[in-house]
């Protein structure tokens, strides 16, 4: 796990975004190289810092694999209540930064840089769906402040430039909503961890026969994306996908 960016550094850092902004250089460094292909915000150096991007990962839980096989042995053993799941990264080097630095100190220079990520990755993906829902996110000290961090870059993002799906896929940012917070347990098992989980959603709209893709920041047990899931199939959805910014944990 990435350490938290003292507040010094993210001043620091908020300062060459502003600049980098003003004078059109990359958000995280401020130089003007050649750009990642997926945003005119980013250098190609710091991309190649998204770690894990081009990994081989497995179709069930995006856990990076070492082999090419299409399921790890846990996806095998136990399947989730989403069909499959996309990360665009691993939970680690630039992109965990990114993530902690945009959700935890509130470093909204980094939204449209993140926005162009979730554009991309959500264009990567090639299993079909009609709607993305959020998965709702609480936090007491985000939500008291307004700021809700993944409905805001969702917000940003054109369901119109994803070309990949056969039709326009519409964004319901409110089909979720949150009913308690569940501590997940370190060390507990899958089986623990998605009874922790049990109940903390609630589908506000009919969603039969909606191919659902799941959005969420981070991938770590997968039990809060697996009851998310099970509530929109509860729901009728027709099937369930999941899609993160990063997967942590498993190589
Ligand atoms: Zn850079
Ligand atoms: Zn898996």
């Amino acid at each position: 796990m990435p350490r938290i960016l003292t507040r010094s550094h993210a001043l620091k850092t908020r300062a060459i975004n502003l600049l980098a902004h003003w004078v059109g250089g990359c958000v995280l460094c401020g130089s003007h190289r050649a750009r990642a292909d997926y945003s005119s915000r980013l250098c190609a150096v710091c991309d190649a810092q998204m770690l894990g991007r081009t990994q081989h990962r497995c179709a069930g839980c995006a856990a990076a694999l070492t082999t090419n096989d299409h399921l790890c042995l846990s996806c095998q053993q136990k399947p989730h209540a989403f069909s499959a799941s996309h990360a665009f990264s691993s939970y680690k080097g630039l992109a965990a930064q990114l993530i902690l630095r945009y959700k935890f100190h509130h470093d909204l220079s980094l939204a449209p840089l993140l926005t162009d990520i979730t554009q991309h990755g959500l264009s990567c993906v090639s299993s079909e769906f009609d709607c993305i829902i959020p998965v709702p996110q609480f936090d007491a000290l985000t939500h008291s402040r307004g700021f809700i961090p993944l409905a805001h870059i969702l917000h940003s993002v054109n369901p119109h430039a994803l070309v990949r799906q056969p039709q326009t896929p519409i964004i319901l940012p409110n089909a979720l909503m949150r009913l308690h917070h569940a501590q997940l347990q370190v060390g507990a098992d899958k089986a623990a961890r998605r009874e922790q989980v049990k109940g903390a959603f609630a589908a506000t709209i009919d969603l039969t026969g909606r191919q659902v893709l799941l959005v969420d920041d981070v991938y770590t047990s997968g039990a809060t994306l697996n009851e998310a899931a099970r509530i929109c199939l509860s729901a009728g959805a027709q099937s369930v996908a999941v899609w993160v910014l990063a997967r942590a944990g498993r190589i």
